[in-house]
């Protein structure tokens, strides 16, 4: 198996508009992380908080009347925040939640759309001590049920619609005492539930001045739920020191300048939406676009265009979605102050970095990390040359590893499951509740973090699969992102997703499922086609012996698409917790 099957994009040696890492080796080989922590504001006391770092620290250093948050509504309304303004209104909700009991270390949740008060709920809770937990909004009640009672919150900020699609879990949550909600529209304005708090009453009465809740940098700020193969959600739970991660790797792995538009399209109720949505950009002091609609590949470019953005964070699914709506509508806008386009979250195909490059005049650069590392942990630099498909390589200071099971390290070119040293600052620091949980993912010094994945000569990390997805055909490992890469690069494919199926013979035989672009119908010649396309470009042994067409396939709800779905109703099993998939 080649690892690369598409030629390396290069980067300038020296280029003109020199990104914050110029060279890579050189920085990785002199790296402390100590100089990272002097680049940062620690407080009086020597404390840290994130939100103070993300926020206060801009003001303080005169930079107060600069533009923080550029919000658009999903209805095209406009709101602009200042770093001062968000100084404010985030001292104000710390006020709110000060005056109402909750102290240090009491969870705050919120139930949110991606408007701008989810941003000073989740900073006035980190102010006054809390961990915040934001849930993502299209969640039913039961998931929410679920993360609230596990995390035992105390309170929950949330908006009018969003109470009432979860009013019946409510009253079941004893350790939930207060619900604070947002109305945005005063005028249509619907009476509280019994017991209900009004976000813009509270909030009227609170000063804008607060003093930090002392915070070192081993408290806990976030968590996030995550799910795995089994059981339930568990909360990742994090500390203020990652903030320290979320800085450097803003700078060095998404480029951030202070004079930037920085969008992110990932929603807060996912970790990205929150170490690269609020963390990572306002710490590196930049000019944040938060677009509060779903996706719309016209309206997409649209903001792009209007904002000038310069930096953009966003999916390989939403790429994937673009790039079925063409090359050519992106050309129709004016994307010039565009400098730097990043991915992440699940596998992102050769093609769709390569499509970067026709389409908005570069490569897409992915990279790597998950919910419990905090943030990220390899990368596609913008100096450094792109191998396509490829995650990039580890950010200095991490030091990742390919280990066996008994967490020996494997050397270059053996797959095996891909592991992190531990610490680095931004390591989640428990589950939830699931401490015994959490000291199973590690082996020998070794974080493991449930992908497999491949090092080459020269550094670069390949993802193959979760560890539970590869596939074991006739004695081969295949890769299902391998197979479902080389099915996309069919111009009648839209999305692929390879499962193993258990086979007498083989033990497992590479099924694939497949949904078309738009203006083409299944058939069985085509299905015939797409057979012979995949075993053309990987060899019979590691093509898919099956494809069914499906109208779409199924996907979590920040995107990535669920072979172990399709994997449980190829074989007829219960499909366990769905509470993450897309509504129908
Ligand atoms: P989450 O914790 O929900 O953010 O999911 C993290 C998982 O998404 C990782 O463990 C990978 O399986 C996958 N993932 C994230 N980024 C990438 C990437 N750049 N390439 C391949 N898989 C990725």
């Amino acid at each position: 198996m080649t690892m690369q099957r598409h030629e390396t994009i290069r980067k300038p040696a020296a280029p003109g508009d020199a990104p914050n890492l110029r060279d890579y080796d050189a920085t990785r080989a002199a790296f402390d992380w100590a100089d990272a922590e002097r680049e940062i504001d620690w407080l009086p006391d020597g404390g840290l908080n994130l939100a103070y770092e993300a926020i206060d620290r801009h003001v303080a250093h005169g930079n107060g009347a600069k533009p923080a948050m550029l919000w658009e509504g999903k209805n095209g309304e406009k709101e602009t925040y200042t770093y001062e303004e968000m100084r404010r209104e985030s001292n104000r909700f710390a006020n709110v939640l000060a005056a109402l009991g909750v102290r240090k270390g009491d969870r705050v949740f919120t139930f949110m759309e991606r408007v701008p008060e989810i941003y000073f709920a989740v900073f006035g809770a980190l102010k006054a001590g809390c961990v915040a937990g934001p849930l993502f909004s299209a969640f039913g009640p039961d998931p929410v049920k679920d993360r609230l009672e596990d995390s035992g919150a105390k309170v929950l900020v949330t908006q009018p619609e969003l109470r009432a699609k979860i009013a019946e879990v409510i009253p079941q949550l004893p350790e939930l005492e207060r619900v604070i909600v947002v109305n945005k529209n005063e005028r249509s304005k619907e009476p509280l539930a019994p017991g209900d708090l009004d976000y813009g009453a509270l909030m009227r009465e609170a000063s804008p001045d607060f003093a930090l809740i002392g915070a070192t940098r081993d408290d806990y700020s976030l968590m996030h739920y995550t799910s795995g193969t089994t059981g339930k959600p568990k909360g990742a739970v994090h500390r203020h020191n990652a903030v320290i991660q979320h800085y450097l790797t803003g700078k060095w792995c998404l480029d951030l300048r202070p004079s930037d538009v920085y969008w992110c399209t990932a929603d807060p109720g996912w970790v990205t939406g929150t170490s690269y949505g609020m963390s990572a950009p306002w710490t590196n002091g930049v000019t944040q676009v938060i677009y509060e609609g779903g996706f719309n590949a016209r309206k997409w470019w649209q903001i792009l265009q209007d904002y000038n953005v310069n930096v953009w964070y966003t999916a390989p699914t939403a790429i994937r979605m673009l790039m079925k709506s063409g090359a050519g509508l992106p050309q129709t806008f004016d994307l010039s102050s565009l400098r730097f386009a990043a991915s992440v979250g699940e596998p992102l195909n050769p093609e769709a970095v390569e499509w970067g490059v026709e389409a908005i005049g570069m490569p897409f650069h992915d990279n790597w990390w998950q919910t419990e590392t905090g943030g990220i942990m390899i990368a596609n630099y913008a100096s450094a040359d792109i191998r396509p498909g490829s995650m990039g390589k580890p950010l200095p200071g991490v030091h990742p590893g390919i280990i066996d099971a008994e967490g020996n390290e494997l050397p270059d070119g053996k797959e095996g499951n891909l592991a992190v040293r531990a610490p680095w600052p931004s390591m989640f620091q428990t589950y939830w509740r699931q401490q015994e949980r959490y000291d199973s993912r590690f082996v020998n010094g070794w974080y493991v973090t449930g992908d497999e994945a491949v090092r080459d000569a020269d550094g670069y990390y390949w993802f193959i699969g979760r560890s539970d997805d590869v596939i074991n055909t006739a004695g081969h490992l295949v890769g299902p992102f391998e197979v479902e890469s080389a099915l996309i690069e069919h111009p009648a494919v839209a999305e692929a997703g390879v499962i193993g199926k258990p086979d007498p013979i083989a033990m497992e035989v590479v099924k694939a499922f497949v949904s078309l672009k738009d203006g083409y119908e299944p058939s069985d010649a085509l299905r015939r086609e797409l057979t012979g396309f995949a075993r053309e470009k990987l060899a019979a042994a590691v093509a898919p012996r099956e494809i069914e067409i499906i109208p779409s396939l199924p996907k979590t709800r920040s995107g990535k698409i669920m072979r172990r779905l399709l994997k449980a109703r190829e074989l007829g099993l219960d499909e366990g917790d769905t509470s993450t998939l897309e509504e129908d």
